[in-house]
């Protein structure tokens, strides 16, 4: 799509078709962001993302041969178990010091670089690329700590901007993404927008975008709802969830590594849950190989009854 003319409700594509329109949904998505640094446009590097993208790599992929994965947030980290399982030598390169840092609290982090270790990866944590050259067979990764590591294929995970050109060019209220109210409608109330672009006011935690699978579902059936009259508040709570070798997890609210964190292991760094608290309040819970207890979750975060610290050991099992 080229162009959005709110006031004509016309869309135009980029082939010269014109569309009209009663409703209209901006589900643009993001758009990764690049390596800004010597070598960081070079072809052959995955800013992995699209269909084609997982086509491409796994056509590229084959046991015995080296992959550098760049990022240790949800990318780079399901990346790095993947192409380990399918046997390809793996190194890591990330500036935090632990995998997923914005979300896992120091010690389950930590353990789970040890984890990452035990299955053959190399993890440069606190190290970042400073410049990227070709090879006769992939690339050469250069790093800030002094680290020159090839890899026959090089994937980026560090990030994605949102999509908002379009939506800005039409003259919606954008910022963080576009910005929507309770019912997913944008600055038009014609043109509403959902899923990893759309920056909603989430109910019980406040305003945000999210960039998660179960969000853009449940965002884009129900903006798709109310453009056809449902005309309800999104007040769903959307979890996400990731699997990193056998480290699965589900999690739903605030888990931001920053909070308060309560951990409620039945066995260490592998099997419970993790409580994000402000205060009194659980404002996220992260169920690791716990499965199916969403919703109990959901309830907890809800409540506004304020909660003890020791209420919270089998509070969700
Ligand atoms: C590798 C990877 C692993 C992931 N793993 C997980 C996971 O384990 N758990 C989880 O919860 N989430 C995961 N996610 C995130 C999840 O996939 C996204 O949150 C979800 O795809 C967002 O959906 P969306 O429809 O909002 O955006 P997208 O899926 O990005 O779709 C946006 C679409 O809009 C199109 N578009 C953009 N601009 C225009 C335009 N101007 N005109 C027309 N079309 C346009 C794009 O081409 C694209 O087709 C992962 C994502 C990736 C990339």
């Amino acid at each position: 799509m080229a162009e959005v003319e709110t006031g004509g409700h016309t869309v135009r594509d980029s082939n010269g078709g014109s569309f009209r329109y009663n409703k209209l949904l901006l589900a643009t998505g993001g758009t990764p962001r690049r390596l800004t640094i010597p070598g960081g446009d070079l072809e052959g590097l995955s800013y992995y993302r699209t269909l084609q993208d997982y086509q491409k790599l796994r056509a590229a992929t084959a046991a015995g041969k080296s992959a550098v994965v760049i990022g240790g947030g949800f990318i780079g980290s399901e990346m790095a178990a993947a192409l380990c399982m399918n046997g390809l030598a793996v190194t890591m390169i990330f500036p935090e010091e632990w995998v997923v840092s914005r979300v896992f609290p120091e010690s389950l982090g930590r353990a789970l670089v040890d984890y990452y270790r035990s299955k053959g990866i190399v993890v440069l944590a606190k190290d970042v690329p400073i410049s990227i050259e070709e090879s006769s067979n992939g690339h050469i990764v250069h790093t800030r700590a002094g680290q020159h590591v090839h890899g026959d294929l090089v994937v980026v995970g560090i990030g994605i901007t949102p999509n908002t050109s379009l939506a800005k060019a039409a003259g919606l209220k954008t910022g963080n993404g576009i910005v929507v109210d309770d019912f997913l409608r944008t600055s038009h109330p014609d043109v509403y927008a959902a899923g990893d672009v759309a920056f909603f006011p989430e109910q019980v935690l406040g305003p945000r975008r999210i960039e998660h699978w179960d969000n853009a579902v449940s965002q884009g059936k129900h903006a798709g709802r109310n453009m056809a009259g449902l005309n309800k508040p999104f007040t769903e709570m959307p979890y996400f969830f990731s699997d990193l070798f056998e480290f699965g997890y589900e999690a739903v609210g605030e888990v931001d590594s920053r909070l308060e964190t309560f951990t409620d292991w039945q066995e260490p760094n592998k099997t419970g849950v993790i409580y994000y608290l402000d205060g009194a309040r659980v404002r996220g819970a992260m169920m690791c190989n716990v499965w199916g207890k969403v919703d109990a979750a959901r309830e907890l975060i809800r409540n506004v009854q304020p909660m003890r610290v020791q209420d919270l050991r089998n509070a969700i099992r």
